[in-house]
């Protein structure tokens, strides 16, 4: 039986066992199962007489349980167009991948792979191997290894150099990263205790010395990635770190944050110490992220000194911070772009948005402007701007980048609430519109818009209604 030919009584329900007969419920008891099609249904009947609304029939209420079931089933974590300007946007997932690391991540997902498998030995071969030879390669380290994150990398560098005894590290250099990862708590977690020298603004390299007892464990220097101590300040570098630490005997471990592989200058940005440069100049270890700069999946790359790394390889916590198969495979493809150095701008996104030129964006942003609907033009002030990106991810915090966008303006004084329901409509995009508002502009910076003829198609279905001012 499907449906209903004669039109119901007002006021009279299908019973569920009706509507569950209904073609549409038959399509969504095949898609979604019978439990959970009876549930949608039982809601959307008791929602129906809650609310005092005219019944419709049972083939209406399973076609609207078939739409209720299916808008539950879409992904809850969603493709977006990050137009903040924020090129690594921590929310938005940091880094997008490079082709190569995405190929390279679909193929170990769809086959089994040489994980920890010696194909010349047919015996168990180490996960780090794979990464091993590149990353020394790429930053001239000795040995290295990759865990979950550079938090997990830092924790676990702690717990196996320092644990019960004390690791000495500037006061200027205490941070805190968003997500409630702050060092004296991490340094708590590694059972190491927090030996703070000099003050926030100044630190000399005779604090260091002060410092230091039989019961020092390492020297730590942090990058304070996002923000900067001006006017009059001191801090002592990793190079007169180093020689301070030499002279202990005492290993020195620099956690670089975000760390570059490559120098920024080429891309007009300041200069930025990269790893290479960080053992260079004498630290034992280093650690980053592989979903900052490096343009790679999230990861932490602990590289230096070889019996170092051998000692936290020991350590049974780097069990409990292993990377999986895919981003193994994608950390390599994306490792494997920087060993020719013409290819990263081209393959690595983060690097081609950071070097896209600005009349490039300016005349995407003309021609995105150009082919925004009327309706729309009509509740809004619409016109392309100047703005600022940002790197984001606590890399670089005070280099502005100049940039092109669309600004939305409302054409009322007070206008800020009107922007606000704009900001929630393009959030609410089939591929959801993430802009930022400023100084009474939604912007929405071009500079990471590859999908132009997408971003257009998507745009055309803002929905209007309540958006007037
Ligand atoms: C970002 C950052 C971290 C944390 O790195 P994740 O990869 O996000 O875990 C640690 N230290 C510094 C200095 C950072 O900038």
């Amino acid at each position: 039986m499907t449906g209903t030919a004669v039109p119901l009584p007002r006021n009279r329900f299908p019973s569920v066992g009706e509507i569950l007969e209904s073609a549409s419920a038959g399509t969504a008891i095949e898609r979604f199962g019978r439990q959970a099609t009876v549930s949608a249904v039982r809601a959307l009947v008791l929602e129906f007489k809650e609310r005092q609304m005219t019944p419709c029939s049972a083939l209406e209420f399973g076609e609207k349980a078939f739409a209720k079931l299916e808008a539950g089933a879409n992904p809850h974590m969603k493709p977006v167009f990050n137009l903040t300007g924020v090129i690594l946007h921590t929310n938005l997932g940091r880094a997008i991948l490079a082709e190569e690391a995405i190929s390279a991540a679909i193929k170990a997902m769809r086959m089994a792979v040489t994980l920890e498998f010696d194909l010349g030995t047919g015996e168990r071969g180490e996960r780090d191997d794979h990464l091993r030879d590149l990353v020394c390669e790429l930053t001239g380290a000795e040995d290295a290894t990759v865990v979950n994150n550079n938090a997990a990398a830092l924790l676990l560098v702690l717990n196996a150099i320092a644990r019960g005894k004390e690791s000495v590290v500037s006061r200027g250099e205490l941070i805190e990263i968003g997500g409630a990862f702050r060092l004296p708590e991490i340094m708590n977690k590694a059972s190491t205790k927090l030996k703070e020298v000099g003050t926030t603004n100044r630190t000399h390299s005779k604090d260091y010395v002060a410092a230091t007892n039989p019961r020092t464990a390492l020297f730590l220097k942090v990058h304070t990635s996002n923000y900067v101590i001006k006017g009059f300040t001191r801090q002592v570098s990793t190079h007169e770190l180093a020689v301070i630490a030499k002279q202990a005997g005492l290993p020195l471990v620099c956690d670089l944050g975000s760390g570059t592989l490559i120098d920024l200058e080429r891309f007009g940005l300041a200069h930025e110490t990269t790893v290479t440069e960080t053992l260079k100049a004498g630290a034992d270890l280093v650690t980053f992220s592989g979903d900052k700069l490096l343009g790679g999946p999230q990861a932490g790359f602990i590289v230096g000194r070889r019996s170092l790394i051998e000692k936290i390889n020991r350590n049974p916590m780097k069990r409990a911070m292993r990377i999986d198969k895919i981003r193994m495979a994608a950390l390599e493809a994306t490792l494997q772009i920087y060993r020719n150095p013409n290819r990263i701008v081209g393959q690595i996104p983060t690097y081609r948005f950071l070097s896209r030129p600005l009349d490039n964006i300016r005349t995407a942003a003309e021609r995105v402007t150009a082919a925004i609907s009327p309706a729309l033009r009509q509740l809004f002030k619409i016109e392309v701007t100047g703005c600022e990106s940002e790197i984001g991810s606590g890399s670089l915090p005070l280099e502005k980048i100049s940039s092109a966008g669309i600004a939305f303006r409302s054409p009322t004084k007070r206008g800020g609430k009107q922007l606000q329901r704009l900001a929630a409509a393009l959030r609410n995009l089939p591929v959801p519109v993430v802009g930022r508002i400023c100084s009474n502009a939604l912007v929405l910076d071009m500079r990471c818009l590859e999908d132009e003829a997408g971003f257009i198609s998507n745009f055309s279905h803002v929905d209007l209604t309540g958006l007037e001012s």
